[in-house]
């Protein structure tokens, strides 16, 4: 049913802004390797405006073999200026 999944597509689209898109850790908290007190976790932007724990991005990436694509749209990856 076409209409459903767009409900649900829009529904993911909202979330992205409170939850990393790789780790799904909500942003008020810190990504999965930072649970000890005190790490300063940013979170980073990329050029089509999703947002990512700097340390998980930098670990998607550097996981790419090539050229890293942005995990929740599959563009070509980069930073946000
Ligand atoms: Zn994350
Ligand atoms: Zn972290
Ligand atoms: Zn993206």
């Amino acid at each position: 049913c076409a209409s459903l999944w767009h409900a649900v597509a829009s529904w993911t689209w909202d979330a992205q802004d409170e939850t990393c898109g790789i780790c799904r850790m909500a942003f008020d908290g810190c990504c999965p390797d930072c649970k000890l007190s005190g790490d300063d976790c940013p979170l980073i932007w990329s050029a089509c405006n999703h947002a990512f724990y700097l340390q998980c991005i930098l670990k998607w990436v550097s996981s790419q073999s090539s050229q890293a694509h942005c995990p929740m749209c599959r563009r070509e990856w980069q930073f946000k200026e």
